[in-house]
């Protein structure tokens, strides 16, 4: 079922398509008169809806039942994601949505090879990815990817969250499941590394503004690879799977 996420409630009934959004249902999808669409307002609520008309600029959808959409987890949660080489971080943003997560906060720590002096293209386009993923995966809610921030004040956000895992490849006692076993509150920052990891300074700065340093198991798991593995197992641990 085609999804999109609308801004606005519904007037006599109807909700409109407007601008990109019109443009994809009409020319991209094809969308014809009668056929259903799922239209969400970003606060979990859901409009299904049949298209009532459709010009190249708006396409006029008729509410035919509002429920909840029902499809985010019962935690909050914020990927704090160290920026990696060349295009991974699209596919980082892209399954960190499917997972659930609500906020993916991208910053610099001391070994990101990749240091680009503008971020701010590359933040719209991740910003674009999340979208397409949380439409493709019904969200209910439209996920932020935030600007680039320093290490310093990622540690910071992440510690606000009631529960904050460092995910560091050289921790060697506490597992998550240890880690998790007295429960997780209603938000969740999960940080990871770049390529090079973390270095031994950071690991105490974060474990001193309160995260949790956490292992992620006896592999060393690749930077794309250890975000979906983490986000996966909270969301289990959270009871969302
Ligand atoms: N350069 C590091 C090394 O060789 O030890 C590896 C860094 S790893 C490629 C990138 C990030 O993924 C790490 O900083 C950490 O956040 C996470 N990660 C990978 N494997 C992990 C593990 N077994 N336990 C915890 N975190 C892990």
């Amino acid at each position: 079922m085609p999804r999109f996420f609308i801004t606005g409630r519904p007037e006599n009934g109807l909700l409109t398509l407007r601008g990109e959004d019109a443009h994809h249902a009409g020319r991209v999808l094809r969308l014809r008169q009668g056929e259903a669409v799922t239209l969400c307002d970003g606060e979990e609520t859901d409009y299904d809806c049949t298209v009532e008309t459709i010009t190249k600029d708006e396409v006029v959808c008729r509410v035919v039942d509002t429920h909840a959409a029902g499809t985010e987890p019962k935690q909050r949660l914020t990927l704090f994601m160290a920026l990696p080489k060349g295009d991974k971080m699209d596919l980082i943003v892209q399954k960190a949505v499917e997972l659930g997560a609500q906020e993916i906060v991208p910053y610099l720590s001391r070994n990101c090879v990749s240091r680009p002096e503008k971020t701010e293209k590359k933040v719209e386009r991740w910003q674009r990815i999340a979208a397409e993923a949380a439409k493709q995966c019904g969200r209910g809610r439209l996920p932020a990817v935030c600007a680039v921030v320093p290490f310093a004040e990622a540690v910071l956000r992440a510690a606000e969250s009631e529960t904050a895992l460092f995910f560091y490849e050289n921790e060697k006692m506490v597992g998550l499941r240890s880690a998790l076993e007295s429960g997780m509150g209603d938000t969740v920052s999960l940080m990871v590394g770049p390529e090079g990891g973390f270095t031994p300074e950071e690991a105490a700065e974060a474990e001193q503004a309160g995260l949790k340093s956490v292992s992620l198991g006896t592999r060393i798991l690749r930077c794309e690879t250890a975000p979906i593995a983490a986000l996966a197992a909270v969301l289990y641990a959270g009871g969302n799977m």
